[in-house]
């Protein structure tokens, strides 16, 4: 495995991680100590505003890929303290990422994850394991929204009832460290209807939602919304009810940001314009 910084800019830096069958993921420095991996070359999801998943799924990362990750980063100097697996692919549909985040908390290092929810017996799995943070993507309030935004993830009624049968039985502290995300892109999913259905399903389970700002990418036709538009998203979910966290910089500057690295799957195919 070899890394090479393709970005250094504001707080973030992102490497291209190229593996030993000549392919290659993305990782994203945040503010020097929080790292970003990729579990996956691709990803099947299908997310239509995303550029990890832009060519489908090649395959799912080791144990051994998602170890050397972190690894390589840190012989570069940095000291990284916290790991997300929130960069190309879906983490629960790579075997080794459970295991993973019990090697992260053997080594003291802090392990998260974000996901779209399926498998629902693996989320299941997840929500007990020992992270530090497990965000489930849930991008709509209705079903025909949802199948959309993730073409190929869990609909909303599975997905939620999944959730509120798991996050009751957590510990409050471990309650805390679920929360969902809502990624907010022009004409997909910002309508008001749709932020009050997702508020709806959402209210019941006590957990914070993380609002994003959509970075567009050159894979995908949708764009963000206007400034104003999030801050009144924003407004109008804490108006029904829900603790609603908007995107902290490190995000919305252009290395960061969920669906906008780039997985290929040979070394000739790095196109350098691409961005995660
Ligand atoms: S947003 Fe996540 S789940 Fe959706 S296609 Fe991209 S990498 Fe896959």
């Amino acid at each position: 495995m070899r890394l090479e910084e393709v970005a250094d800019e504001g707080q973030n830096r992102r490497f291209r991680v190229l593996l030993a069958d000549g392919a290659s993921v993305e990782a994203v420095l945040y503010r020097g100590d929080s790292l970003c991996i990729s579990s996956q070359v691709g990803c099947a999801v299908g997310c239509p505003f995303c550029a990890s998943g832009a060519r489908g799924l090649s395959r799912s990362l080791t144990l051994e890929e998602l170890l050397g990750q972190l690894d390589a980063v840190r012989a570069e100097g940095h000291a990284v303290s916290r790991v997300t697996v929130s960069g190309v692919g879906e983490p629960l549909h790579c075997r080794a990422v459970l295991p993973f985040l019990d090697a992260c908390r053997a080594a003291r290092i802090k392990p998260s994850l974000t996901t779209s929810g399926g498998p629902l017996a693996r989320l299941r799995e997840a929500i007990g394991a020992p992270h530090n943070g497990l965000t489930v993507s849930v991008h709509a309030g209705t079903e025909p929204a949802r199948a959309l935004a993730v073409p190929h993830g869990p609909a909303l009624a599975p997905l939620f009832d999944v959730l509120g049968e798991e996050v009751p039985r957590l510990s409050r502290s471990r309650q805390r460290k679920v929360a969902l995300a809502y990624l907010l892109v022009e004409g997909l999913n910002d309508a008001d209807a749709e932020l009050d259905a997702f508020a709806a399903r959402a209210a019941r389970l006590g957990l914070w939602t993380h609002l994003y700002a959509y970075n567009p990418v050159p894979t995908s036709a949708h764009r963000p919304v206007s400034r104003a538009r999030y801050e009144a998203a924003y407004a109008r979910l804490s108006a029904a009810g829900l603790r609603v966290r908007m995107s902290c910089q490190a995000r919305v500057e252009p290395n960061g940001g969920c669906g906008t690295l780039v997985a290929t799957r040979r070394l000739v195919d790095t196109d350098p314009r691409a961005r995660h």
